[in-house]
């Protein structure tokens, strides 16, 4: 990470979440994934959610995971996440997750 500037972490992030095709399963690029290794994305917004996204908050954590993140920090705009970041924490045993 310490070798990565802002776009390359940003630009890693949209493949990562690019590329998933999300199904449960690995899926993804080799190098987004190494990438990603021990990074921690502090602004997911994932369902549920007022608008459409493109993943739920389980499922994004398990992506996450997948990945070699450290942690993330589910995001919405109206309603609070602490209650989804305790429920994924469960689900996804391994990954910080965090409310907001
Ligand atoms: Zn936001």
């Amino acid at each position: 990470m310490s070798s990565m500037n802002r776009r390359e972490f940003c630009s890693a992030l949209g493949l990562l979440w690019a590329t998933s095709g999300w199904s449960g399963g690995q899926g993804g690029d080799d190098a987004s994934a190494r990438m990603l290794a021990g990074a921690i994305d502090i602004h997911v917004h994932s369902y549920p959610d007022d608008r459409p996204r493109s993943i739920d908050a389980i499922d994004v954590t398990r992506l996450a995971r997948s990945r070699g993140m450290r942690a993330i920090v589910l995001k919405n705009h109206y309603e609070s996440t602490a209650g989804m970041a305790y429920i994924a924490r469960k689900e996804v045993p391994g990954m910080e997750v965090t409310g907001w």
